[in-house]
């Protein structure tokens, strides 16, 4: 069962990889300045479609995207390899906010000011749906990399999810959602009771949630949690799995 467990780690790292490898393949997919330069233009481009999807998948999956796919994710889980210190999330949990509030009010500013949507072109700003087609793209990816790895490297673990994602918010909001109407959906479930309160999810923890709290309260919920299992497979006593439910 161990070796399972471990795999699955295993291969969720090499899919955040893999992503991460991609990144110059879908770096506009994901890009917060292209749905401004599209809002500008009455454009809907392929990054905020991207971002609505991520939206409607977090009404079922949470933040599973961040735990298994998302490329600055795999490039702070690399950065954990040198830099693993746990953040103090209410610390640096808002700044995130700061970011997306203006970006999203700013985009519904461009669309009024340009008489609304006027186009939906998914490939805006790429050759082929592909993100880096010059050495200008391959500069500016290379720099937004630099961005996405200074929280990561100088805070701690996954500190660019905690401070600057603009993404993160359409799961949270996704999530919270989920919660008011309770349908059923991906979470983790506990059996406290076989709980020796050890710490070691606590530690595997890449989002620096106190996860031996909350499985000693009983409800393992976080609007942090990225599902990425890794308190699941580091548990030796099985106290967390993986369940589709609708949570207490
Ligand atoms: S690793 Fe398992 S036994 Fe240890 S504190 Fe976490 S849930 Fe409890
Ligand atoms: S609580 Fe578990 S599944 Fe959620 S982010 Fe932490 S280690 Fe991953």
């Amino acid at each position: 069962m161990k070796t399972v467990m471990k795999t699955r780690q295993k291969v969720r790292r090499g899919v955040l990889i893999a992503s991460l490898a991609l990144f110059p393949v879908t770096f506009y997919w994901l890009s917060p300045a292209v749905p401004l330069q599209g809002a500008a233009e009455g454009v809907l481009a392929g990054s905020l479609i991207v971002f609505g999807l991520l939206f409607l998948q977090s009404l079922l999956f949470g933040r599973l995207f961040c735990g298994w796919a998302c490329p600055a994710g795999g490039l702070q889980e690399l950065t954990a390899l040198v830099r693993a210190r746990r953040v103090n999330r209410r610390r640096i949990n808002w700044i995130k906010y700061l970011v997306w509030l203006p970006w999203l009010a700013t985009v519904v500013f461009l669309f009024i000011r340009a008489g609304g949507v006027k186009q939906v072109d998914p490939f805006y700003r790429t050759w082929h749906g592909i993100s880096v087609a010059d050495w200008q793209g391959a500069i500016t990816a290379l720099i937004v990399l630099v961005v996405l790895f200074i929280p990561a490297i100088a805070v701690g673990r996954r500190a660019t999810c905690h401070t600057l994602c603009w993404m993160a918010p359409f799961m949270i909001l996704g999530r919270w959602i989920r919660d008011q109407f309770a349908w059923p959906s991906l979470r983790l479930a506990v059996k406290k009771e076989r709980c020796t309160a050890c710490g070691q999810c606590t530690e595997a923890c890449p989002m620096s949630i106190g996860v031996t709290d909350l499985v000693q309260r009983g409800r393992l919920e976080s609007t942090d949690c990225i599902l990425c299992g890794s308190c699941v497979d580091t548990c030796p006593r099985r106290v967390i799995r993986y369940s589709f439910s609708k949570g207490k």
